[in-house]
C-alpha cells in the first residue's frame, strides 16, 4: 500500500473547497483502477444474460409455490371489471390502494401466490430482511399507523403488514389467489381487455394493470451437470423448511446432519447464510463475486418517535433519502444510515454551499455521472473550468476507492483465514452492485464447519449426482441451493408469465423485440388501456416501494382524468412514446461510463451496457423522475395520451 501524499495537488474540488478524506490515502488509486479493471474483465462473458436458464421444464419445480397449505379449489370465473390488478405485491396492492381512494372499487387483483405480498411472500428464507430503512420502505405507514419494530424490518414483519393492508383496504375480497394470468388480449371491438388465467377464468376489463415485479422469476446458471444431481435442491426464493425445518428467523435443525451447498454470494445468500452455516452440519459458499458488506447496526424502533412525527413525515423521509441518494440537496439526513453515510461524509461540507454542484457530485459517486455528464455539466454550469471539474470526477472515484478500501478492511478485521478476507473483499466501485449491510455474514466464515469457495470470477464448473465440482475437487452435499437470483433483460412476458397482445395481435415481445418502448414507462402505444408498473423507462429507487407508491398515484390521477372526460380508452401516442425513448436514450449515456467500469450483473446487463440503451431506468435520477411526473400531472391535460 502506498501512501498517496501526492494527490494533495487534486484535493481542492472546482469551487475551491478542499474535499474530505482526500488529502492523504492509504491506497494506490493507479493500482486500484487496474485491479478492479482486472476483475471486471476476468468476469465478462459473450454469453450475458444466456448464462442463465429458466426454471422450465425439468426445473419447473424450482418454482412451485412451497408456501400454500393446500391448493384451492374453485370454479373457473367469468366476469367483467373495470380493472384488473395484475400482481399482489407492493405495486399491486398500492394501485389498488390509489385506485379506492379515488372512488374506483371495480377491480380485482390477480396474484399466483397463495396471499398478498410479492417479493415478501416468495422471499421467506431464512434472514430475509429489508436493508432500506422500514420507516421508508414501508408504504403508507401513516395510514395504517403500523410501527416497525426495528429500523430495519424482516420478511415477517413485512409479510405480516402487507396482511394489514390487504385487511384494512379488503382487498382479499377483490382477489383471485393462487392464480395465473396466462394471457390479456386486447378486443378492439369491445374496447375490453380479456384475461385468462390457469384456472380458466375469462375475465373482461376495460383497463389491465401489470405489477408483476421486477425480480419475479428466479434464474438458475446453466452449470454443466445441474440435471444430475441426485440430492435436493431449491432457490432461496423457495426457501423449503421441509427440508431445512426452522422458519425465517433461523434454526434449520433440520440441516444438522446435513452436507449444504450455496450458489452465489449477493444480497440474499449474505442474509441466509450465517443462518445455515449455524445449522449444517458443512456450509460450502461458492462465490462467483464478493458482495460489498458494510455495518447494518439495526435498532428497536422507538414508539414514542414514531407518535410524535408530524403528517407528511413518511414522504418528507422517504423523499429526503431518494434526495441523499440521487444528489439533491438536503438540510438534514434524516434517516442516516450506511447508505447515505458515504455521501454524507464525503461530501457534506460541500452540499449546503452549492446545491447544484452538489448535486452533480453526487451523481457521480452514485454512479450516475460520467465524464458525458461533466462535459453537459460543463456546458451548463461551468463553461470556464473544465479542468477543476475533471479534478471533482477524481475526487469522487477516489471517495468510492476510500469507503470501499473500508469496506475491505472489514474482512480483515472478521474473518480470521487471511486467505479467507482476501477473497471475500469486493474490487468494483461501491454501486457496481447492491451495496449490503450485515453485521453476522462475514463472521460467519470463522465457523470450523463453513467453508468459501472462491471460484475467482469463474463460477462453479459442473455439478454430479454427489455434489459439485470446482478446479478439479468434488465436494460432495447432500443439498443445493441456488441463490442465484432472478432473471432481469429477458423477454418481459417470460419473466412476467404470460403474453400481453395488443392491438391487431402484436405482442408485447414482439412489441419491445427491439428494445423498451414506452411513454413514462407506464403506457406502450399499441397497447391501450394497459398500465405498466415497474423500473422500465421509469424512475428506479433504492426504495422501490417509493417507486411503485408514485406510480399507483400517478395511474389513479390518469384513471380520474379519464373520468372527468368520459373516456374510456386511452394510448400513448406515437411521438410521446418515441419522445420519451428518446429521453431514455440520452439520459442513459450519463451512467454508460460508469457501467462499463463494473463488474458485471444485473445492474449493467451482465457487462453488455450498450446493446439497447432504451432498456434503462430514467438515467436523471428518481427524484427528476418523479417531480416530472408531477409537473405533468399539475399540467392537467393528459399530454401525449390519446383519448377516445
Ligand atoms: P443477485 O443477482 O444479486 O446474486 C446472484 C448471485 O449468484 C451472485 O453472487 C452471482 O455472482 C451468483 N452466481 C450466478 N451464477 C453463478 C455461477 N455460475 N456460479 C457461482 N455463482 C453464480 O441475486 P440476489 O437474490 O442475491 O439479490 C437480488 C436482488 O434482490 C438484490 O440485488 C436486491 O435488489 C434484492 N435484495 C435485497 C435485499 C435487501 O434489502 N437486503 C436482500 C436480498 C435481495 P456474480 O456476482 O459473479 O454474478
Amino acid at each position: 500500500k502506498v501512501n498517496q501524499n501526492t494527490n494533495k495537488k487534486t484535493a481542492r474540488n472546482f469551487w475551491g473547497e478542499r474535499a474530505m478524506n482526500t488529502t492523504v490515502h492509504n491506497f494506490d488509486p493507479q493500482a486500484l483502477a487496474l485491479k478492479y479493471q482486472e476483475e471486471r474483465d476476468k468476469r465478462i462473458r459473450a454469453d450475458g444474460n444466456d448464462q442463465y436458464q429458466e426454471v422450465t421444464g425439468d426445473f419447473a419445480y424450482f418454482v412451485e409455490d412451497p408456501y400454500i397449505e393446500s391448493i384451492l379449489e374453485r370454479d373457473a370465473i367469468e366476469e367483467e371489471v373495470e380493472v384488473v390488478i395484475i400482481g399482489g405485491g407492493f405495486g399491486g396492492m398500492l394501485a389498488a390502494v390509489r385506485l379506492h381512494e379515488a372512488g374506483f372499487e371495480d377491480f380485482r387483483i390477480i396474484e399466483k401466490g397463495g396471499d398478498f405480498g410479492g417479493t415478501w411472500y416468495w422471499n421467506r428464507y431464512p434472514g430475509a430482511s429489508c436493508d432500506i430503512e422500514s420507516y421508508v420502505y414501508l408504504p403508507l405507514l401513516e395510514k395504517t399507523g403500523f410501527v416497525p419494530q426495528q429500523k430495519y424490518t424482516n420478511a415477517s414483519e413485512t409479510l405480516d403488514y402487507c396482511n394489514i393492508i390487504a385487511e384494512k383496504y379488503r382487498l382479499h375480497e377483490r382477489s383471485m389467489l393462487q392464480t395465473l394470468v396466462t394471457s390479456t388480449d386486447w378486443d378492439e371491438d369491445l374496447g375490453r381487455w380479456m384475461v385468462s388465467t390457469n384456472r380458466q377464468d375469462r375475465i373482461k376489463a376495460r383497463y389491465v394493470v401489470h405489477s408483476n415485479g421486477p425480480l419475479n422469476r428466479p434464474k438458475l446458471p446453466a452449470i454443466r451437470g445441474i440435471n444430475d444431481f441426485t440430492g435436493h435442491t431449491f432457490h432461496t426464493s423457495r426457501w423449503d423448511y421441509s427440508y431445512t425445518g426452522g422458519d425465517a428467523q433461523g434454526g434449520l435443525s433440520g440441516l444438522a446432519d446435513k452436507r449444504v451447498a450455496i450458489i452465489g454470494t449477493g444480497a440474499t445468500a449474505v442474509q441466509c447464510v450465517p443462518h445455515v452455516g449455524a445449522a449444517a452440519q458443512q456450509l460450502y459458499v461458492f462465490q462467483r463475486t464478493p458482495s460489498s458488506i458494510d455495518v447494518r447496526n439495526n435498532q428497536a424502533t422507538d414508539p414514542n418517535w414514531m407518535n410524535t412525527q408530524a403528517p407528511g413525515w413518511q414522504n418528507e423521509r422517504r423523499r429526503n433519502f431518494e434526495s441523499i441518494m440521487t444528489g439533491a440537496p438536503v438540510k438534514e439526513d434524516l434517516v442516516a444510515d450506511g447508505w447515505t453515510e458515504a455521501f454524507r461524509l464525503l461530501f457534506g461540507s460541500l452540499r449546503d454551499k452549492a446545491p447544484s454542484k452538489w448535486r452533480m457530485a453526487m451523481w457521480a459517486i452514485t454512479g450516475v455521472a460520467s465524464k458525458q455528464l461533466y462535459q453537459q455539466g460543463l456546458k451548463t454550469y461551468l463553461t470556464n473550468k473544465a479542468t477543476q471539474y475533471m479534478n471533482l470526477a477524481e475526487e469522487m472515484e477516489l471517495a468510492d476507492y476510500q469507503k470501499m478500501e473500508q469496506v475491505r478492511a472489514r474482512a480483515d478485521q472478521v474473518v480470521e483465514d487471511p486467505d479467507t478476507a482476501e477473497a471475500l473483499k469486493p474490487y468494483y466501485r461501491q454501486f457496481c452492485k447492491r451495496p449490503c449491510f450485515h453485521d453476522e455474514y462475514l463472521p460467519t466464515f470463522n465457523l470450523p464447519n463453513v467453508t468459501l469457495v472462491n471460484t475467482d470470477g469463474k463460477g462453479v464448473d459442473l455439478i454430479t449426482k454427489d455434489g459439485i465440482v470446482f478446479d478439479g475437487k468434488e465436494y460432495a452435499v447432500d443439498c443445493i441451493i441456488f441463490a442465484t437470483g432472478f432473471e432481469v433483460g429477458t423477454d418481459y412476458s417470460r419473466r412476467a408469465g404470460y403474453q400481453i397482445n395488443g392491438v391487431d395481435g402484436l405482442s408485447i415481445s414482439d412489441k419491445w423485440a427491439d428494445g423498451l418502448s414506452t411513454f413514462h414507462g407506464m403506457h406502450v402505444r399499441g397497447f391501450p388501456n394497459a398500465f405498466f408498473f415497474g423500473p422500465a423507462q421509469s424512475g428506479f429507487t433504492a426504495t422501490y416501494t417509493y417507486s411503485l407508491d408514485e406510480q399507483s398515484v400517478h395511474l389513479a390521477h390518469i384513471m380520474e382524468g379519464l373520468k372527468q372526460r368520459g373516456a374510456q380508452r386511452i394510448e400513448a401516442s406515437e411521438a410521446a412514446e418515441q419522445k420519451w425513448v428518446q429521453t431514455i436514450i440520452e439520459k442513459a449515456r450519463l451512467t454508460a461510463d460508469f457501467q462499463e467500469k463494473c463488474t458485471p450483473g444485473y445492474y449493467n446487463n451482465e457487462g453488455q451496457v450498450n446493446t439497447q440503451p432504451q432498456n434503462n431506468t430514467y438515467g436523471g435520477g428518481p427524484i427528476e423522475f418523479f417531480s416530472l411526473m408531477e409537473k405533468w400531472r399539475d399540467k392537467g391535460d393528459l399530454s401525449g395520451l390519446e383519448l377516445r
